[in-house]
């Protein structure tokens, strides 16, 4: 398990970490958010003992993160790292090596993996001869070819087609039954939403929201109601609670200030004619997201 706790970090004046806490369990996905410069890489690069917290401690199974643990962690960098004159089997044999692992064991290792992201046939092409997308997946191989135990992965989905999101999210799905505690970082809420048990979301480098995903969408009080059929969205808009009305392409979308509003929605809908549809939905985690950050930005 990976605890991080009451961890700080100033860049001279600059708090780009403000005692941070969360902890992830083995075979967790973790969700670390926040918009851009919110604390999100500072943390990774603290966790990977690349540099020094100026407060707090961060264990993995109970051990402070030293240079020989290193060799079980696997980290996705944001901005890519390969060293492009070089075929994928050099490269590979060079990042397995600084994990000390053996010629053979990173030839078998590599061979399973360039089969399973389907790209075999690269083994002795040099990596800037690759695709971005291809790249992308000799960059992710290098992250896990030690088999990690915790795997952080910072935007792993840049520039993939969706054919290939599904490819590396059932992959990580894979490393997350086997065991791998995983850290998880993205700006595509919908990709969070479909991985993450547990999330943290940093507002220039602070918690806003921490824990489960299923109690933070419990806990969050505004609901969406979604309506097909006959009505008015000027009539929607004069409801006591309700606080947004959106036509969609198919429907209509109520967001209404707390649950307890549904049914003055209801008694209005109920009484127009054709309605096909009438569904109280929790928020999504993009409307959780916009919402906890617009209000710590006092919007
Ligand atoms: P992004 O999503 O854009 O990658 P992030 O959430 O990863 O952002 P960080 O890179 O951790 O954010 O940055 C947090 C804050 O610390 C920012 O205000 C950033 O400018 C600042 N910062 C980061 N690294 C340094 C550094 N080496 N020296 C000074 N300030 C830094």
């Amino acid at each position: 398990m990976l605890e991080v706790k009451d961890v700080s970090k100033y860049y001279d004046d600059l708090k780009a970490v403000d005692n941070l806490s969360f902890s992830v369990n083995k075979g967790e996905i973790f969700g670390l958010l926040g918009v851009n410069g919110a604390g999100k890489t500072t943390t990774f690069r603290m966790i990977m003992n690349l540099i020094e917290p100026n407060g707090g401690t961060i264990k993995f199974n109970g051990k402070k993160i030293d240079y020989d643990m290193t060799d079980k962690i696997g980290f996705l960098t944001e901005e890519r790292s390969l060293m492009t004159k070089m075929t994928v089997k050099e490269q590979m044999l060079f990042y397995g090596a600084l994990k000390s692992l053996d010629k053979d064991t990173i030839l078998k290792r590599l061979n399973k993996l360039l089969k399973r992201f389907e790209i075999e046939e690269y083994l002795d092409r040099k990596i800037n001869t690759l695709s971005k997308g291809n790249q992308q997946k000799v960059q992710f191989i290098s992250a896990i070819i030690n088999e990690p135990k915790l795997l952080i992965l910072d935007e792993p989905f840049s520039g993939l087609d969706p054919i290939n999101i599904e490819l590396f999210k059932s992959v990580i799905l894979e490393l997350k039954e086997k065991g791998t505690s995983i850290i998880f970082s993205s700006h595509r809420m919908d990709h969070v939403e479909l991985f993450c048990e547990k999330l943290v979301i940093l507002v220039k480098g602070k918690a806003v929201i921490s824990g489960y995903l299923k109690d933070i969408k419990e806990e969050y009080k505004k609901k969406n109601i979604i309506i097909k059929g006959n009505v008015k969205i000027s009539d929607l808009k004069k409801i006591k609670g309700v606080l947004t009305v959106q036509k969609r392409a198919n429907d209509i979308m109520v967001v209404i200030d707390d649950k307890s509003y549904a049914k003055d929605v209801f008694n209005y809908v109920k009484k127009q004619d054709n309605i096909e549809k009438y569904e109280i939905a929790e928020p999504s985690l993009e409307q959780i997201f916009i919402s906890k950050v617009g209000e710590a930005y006092g919007k």
